[in-house]
């Protein structure tokens, strides 16, 4: 009887511990986020069982957020800041937006190239930014970056515009691996190589192709990757004439980008943004925030979704991605300088 009493009392001592454990692990986690999508939810309600810790989100455009963490400044809400393309990030990063954050999780798990070195942002998720091409009319398509700059491509090429983050961050790679004057000559080659004045996002480039204006585009993988899934009209029924190339195989490596995220300069819920950073660093959410849109994991090892599968292994490209935001305004005045619009 005593025993049973005892053993009663025990049990009894250890969920009011527990309890307290959830109380104390709980509170919230602010996300100041520019990628959305309707299984959101799925993920933060996953972290929000796992942790006690309730996911509050503001979405809007990357450069709104800025702004509007910028105006906050100190007295900001936001504990973590999300967004798509390291050239993105290092802009939140260069205004004061974000924090060194030291996690032997997070530095064990994601790769050193695809997060800042003090910790500032993370790499999530992974898209290469690769050559497109109709398999109707083109027998050779270009095999590297430096192929699109070739005079025998003279009015097939379709690629948005030089303002665009995604390019800027190409040029920039470009920029680190083969130097200033080179990038300034594949701007040149490339912009006389065009079909069409860059005009669209990248779908509108791989639309391109479909609708005979160009033999080839340049685009993020998971725009193909959408119009292979048969959701995108003007794009899905006839995919199949879309050939694709993963560029720099025997060299650099195709040029790949990141969705990251980092903790905000300001964060009134510091350690609650670290553990939504590490949840997002482990194996099931790393498969669900890559798989939404088509992307690779961050994270080596975890499983590759179906879509990219598809397009098969590829090498990438190991630059340090901060250097992408180094060589961002370079990039954006040759560009400038070179005729882009
Ligand atoms: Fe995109």
């Amino acid at each position: 009887m005593t025993r049973t009493r005892s053993l009663l009392s025990a049990a009894l001592a250890a969920l009011v511990a527990a309890a307290a454990g959830a109380a104390a692990a709980g509170g919230t986690v602010n996300l100041y986020s520019s990628r959305h999508y309707d299984s959101d939810d799925a993920l933060f309600a996953r972290f929000t069982e796992e942790t006690g810790i309730a996911v509050n989100r503001i979405e809007g455009e990357a450069d709104e957020l800025i702004a509007r963490m910028q105006a906050e400044g100190a007295n900001s809400p936001a504990d973590v800041f999300i967004t798509v393309d390291a050239g993105r990030i290092w802009r939140a990063d260069q205004a004061g937006l974000l924090q060194p954050v030291e996690s032997g999780l997070l530095a064990a798990r994601i790769p050193a190239h695809l997060r800042h070195p003090e910790g500032h942002w993370f790499g999530l998720s992974q898209r290469a930014r690769i050559i497109f091409y109709d398999r109707e009319d083109v027998a050779d398509p270009p095999q590297t970056y430096a192929d699109l700059a070739d005079p025998k491509y003279r009015g097939m090429i379709c690629i948005r515009s030089g303002s665009n983050i995604y390019n800027l961050s190409l040029l920039g790679a470009i920029i680190a691996h083969e130097g200033e004057a080179a990038a300034r000559a594949w701007a040149s080659g490339v912009l006389a190589n065009l079909a069409r004045p860059p005009e669209g996002g990248d779908t509108d480039q791989l639309k391109g192709i479909v609708s005979g204006q160009c033999e080839i585009a340049v685009a993020n993988t998971y725009y193909f990757l959408r119009g292979l899934a048969g959701r995108v009209e003007g794009l899905s029924e006839s995919i199949d004439r879309i050939g694709w190339v993963f560029p720099n195989q025997s060299t650099t490596g195709a040029h790949v980008n990141v969705s990251a995220a980092g903790v905000a300069a300001h964060a009134p819920n510091r350690d609650n943004a670290v553990r939504f950073l590490e949840f997002l660093a482990s194996d099931w959410a790393q498969e669900f925030f890559a798989g939404q849109n088509h992307e690779y994991a961050a994270v080596p090892g975890v499983a590759l979704a179906p879509a990219p599968a598809r397009l098969g292994l590829f090498r990438a490209d190991s630059l340090n991605l901060v250097v992408l935001g180094e060589n961002q305004t370079l990039a954006q005045q040759i560009f400038n300088e070179t005729g882009w619009k």
